[in-house]
């Protein structure tokens, strides 16, 4: 069976025999045409699309609205994000989008290189940071890859927009619990002085690259962010510590893992069905 023990808590899906009151689902890109069917699929279900700021009142019971809620995220800070606007403003949907800095200067990530040489890249997260570091600087050198991060200008005219938060995704998007202390704090400390500096505002939230993380990583996130999302894919309870916000992907791999939920979970059937994934 496919399913992980984190996956989903079984607890939820006995939960979830309707319609879940709050999702929280994020992306890293995806074409105008697939958001577009996700988000009428949530407007026809009657659900209400909010900004963290609106998820953090609702974590704290200052939310006043009783209805279905949706929190959207992407992560990495993608240029192809920008086609995506027209549709917040249409649908009137806030995204909250976690930027990748050092990628905002070389306009790549280090998985981009990774998959040029070998394909794959998942091995490489489990590399001591030193070897992981030495790999990427070689692979860089040797490939050439068309950029995929917004320049700074993009991001500002990107930040412009009132439907859009921008927060941050480290400096370098390392696995972070592989990275010694100063590292550590370098990366989280120094993404959010960099965004603050080129928008002019706060950057106060903040995502775990990979969904990697310890006690450690929990505690330097405490420090400098108000909250902080995770990968952990189950449904926000008002009992999660906001350091460890869980968050669905919907991506086509997640949908082949959940094909083993939907049996039981009748309105995420539907939901794959309507996505044609
Ligand atoms: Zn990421």
């Amino acid at each position: 069976m496919l399913l992980k023990k984190e996956l989903f808590d079984f607890e939820d899906i006995n939960k979830m025999k309707f319609f879940p009151g709050i999702i929280n689902i994020y992306f890293h890109e995806l074409s105008e045409e697939n958001f577009e069917r996700i988000i009428r699929w949530f407007v026809k279900h009657k659900y209400r699309f909010i900004s963290t700021k609106e998820l953090l009142d609702w974590y704290s019971c200052d939310l006043n609205y009783k209805g279905r809620l949706c929190h959207i995220s992407f992560d990495d800070g993608k240029r192809s994000n920008r086609n995506l606007l027209k549709l917040c403003d249409m649908y009137d949907v806030p995204i909250t989008v976690f930027v990748t800095t050092s990628a905002l200067h070389s306009g790549n990530f280090w998985w981009e290189y990774v998959k040029a040489q070998y394909g794959d890249f998942e091995k490489f997260k489990s590399f001591d940071y030193d070897i992981f570091n030495g790999k990427i600087e070689s692979l860089k050198k040797k490939h050439t890859i068309n950029r995929s991060s917004f320049t700074i200008d993009e991001l500002c005219e990107f930040a412009k927009n009132p439907h859009v938060t921008i927060a941050s995704h480290t400096v370098n998007h390392p696995i972070l619990p592989k990275v010694p202390n100063d590292v550590l704090e370098h990366e989280m400390i120094d993404s959010k002085e960099e965004l603050e500096d080129i928008l002019g505002d706060k950057i106060e939230y903040f995502s775990y690259p990979n969904g990697s993380l310890g006690e450690r990583e929990i505690k330097a996130a405490r420090n400098y962010y108000k909250c902080a999302f995770t990968t952990k894919q189950k449904y926000p309870s008002q009992t999660d510590d906001i350091m460890l916000i869980p968050r669905i992907a919907l991506t086509g791999q997640y949908y082949r893992n959940l094909l083993k939920i939907f049996k039981i979970w009748q309105p995420i059937k539907k939901l794959f069905r309507f996505f044609n994934l």
